[in-house]
C-alpha cells in the first residue's frame, strides 16, 4: 500500500471520567482513576510522542474535551489528529440509530469548537454497535472508522449490514465509502492492564513485561510477514501513563522506530493513502 515497510499508528483513547461514568462508577475513587488521564497520563504521553516527533491520533469523547479543554487543546496544538469517540463513551448499541447520530454530531461540534479540527475518524467507545451505524458514519462525513477487526494489519472498505437467513449462508452488505482501519485488543493497553469483559482485572502488580512481550511479538510478525502493514497501537492515558508503563512504551517505540523503513502516521493519513491507492472507491 505504501513504500514504507511498516507504519506505527499510536492512538490515544482519551476517556478520562467518561468511561467510568458510563460504567456507572460515580464514586471518588473511580473518577480519580479517570482524572489521572488528563492530569498526568496525557502530558506524559505527549512528551513521549514529542521525543519521537511522532504524529498520533487522539479519540476524544466530547465530555473529555468539554471537561478538560486545556489539555485537549494542547493535544491538537501539538499537531495530533483529533477523532470522535462518542460523547459520554456510550455503548452505541444501547441507542437508536438517530440517537447515535445525534451523539456523533454533538461530539464532533464540541471537538471542533475546542480544537479547531472537525474529526474525520471514529472509534466505538465500548460494547458493540449496530451495523447500520456504519452508514451513519459515511453520512456524517467520516473518512474512516477504527472499531472493527476483520483484518489485522491492513485497512479495508467497511461494508453495510450482513443479511442472514435461517439454515442458510449469510450475505455481506455492500461496500461503503468508509475506510476501516482495524484494531485488536492484542494491541490495546487497557484490555491488558485494566479490564476484560469477564470483569475488571487489576494487573498493575504484574508489571508491563507480559504486555511488552505481546506487542513485540506482534510487531515482529508484522515486519516478517506483512510488508506495508499498519501497527495500530491503542493506548489510554490513564493506563499507559503510569510510570512503569510509559517507560515500557518508550522502550518499545524506540526499538520499533529504529527498524529501517518504519514511520509514524495518523489514522487520517492512513485512510487518505488507502483512498489514493483505490481511486475506484468501494465499488
Ligand atoms: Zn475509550
Amino acid at each position: 500500500m505504501t513504500e514504507y515497510r511498516a507504519t506505527i499508528c499510536v492512538c490515544s483513547d482519551f476517556d478520562a471520567l467518561s468511561m467510568w461514568m458510563d460504567f456507572g462508577a460515580m464514586g471518588a475513587r473511580a473518577l480519580s482513576r479517570g482524572e489521572f488521564g488528563p492530569r498526568v497520563g496525557a502530558p506524559r504521553l505527549l512528551d513521549v510522542l514529542d521525543r519521537f516527533d511522532a504524529p498520533s491520533t487522539w479519540f476524544i469523547p466530547g465530555h473529555t474535551a468539554e471537561t478538560f479543554p486545556e489539555i485537549t487543546k494542547r493535544v491538537a496544538d501539538a499537531g495530533h489528529e483529533i477523532a470522535n469517540h462518542g460523547y459520554h463513551h456510550e455503548s452505541f448499541d444501547a441507542l437508536s440509530i438517530d440517537e447515535g447520530r445525534h451523539v456523533i454530531k454533538v461530539s464532533n461540534d464540541a471537538l471542533e469548537r475546542i480544537t479547531g479540527q472537525r474529526p474525520v475518524g471514529f472509534r466505538h467507545p465500548t460494547g458493540d454497535l449496530a451495523q447500520e451505524l456504519l452508514e451513519v458514519f459515511v453520512e456524517e462525513g467520516f473518512s474512516y472508522d477504527s472499531s472493527l477487526a476483520a483484518d489485522d494489519f491492513f485497512p479495508y472498505w467497511a461494508r453495510g449490514a450482513w443479511t442472514h437467513q435461517h439454515l442458510g449462508p449469510s450475505t455481506p452488505g455492500p461496500l461503503l465509502d468508509l475506510v476501516e482501519i482495524p484494531h485488536s485488543f492484542v494491541l490495546n493497553d487497557f484490555h491488558h492492564f485494566e479490564f476484560t469483559y469477564d470483569g475488571p482485572k487489576l494487573t498493575g502488580r504484574d508489571g508491563p513485561a507480559p504486555v511488552e512481550a505481546i506487542w513485540r511479538a506482534e510487531w515482529e510478525y508484522l515486519l516478517a510477514n506483512a510488508p506495508g502493514g499498519i501497527f495500530n497501537l491503542v493506548l489510554h492515558p490513564e493506563s499507559i501513563g503510569r510510570g512503569l508503563r510509559i517507560a515500557m512504551l518508550e522502550r518499545f517505540l524506540r526499538d520499533a522506530a529504529a527498524e529501517p523503513g518504519v514511520r509514524f502516521a495518523t489514522l487520517a493519513t492512513v485512510a487518505e493513502e488507502f483512498r489514493a491507492a483505490h481511486p475506484e472507491g468501494p465499488a
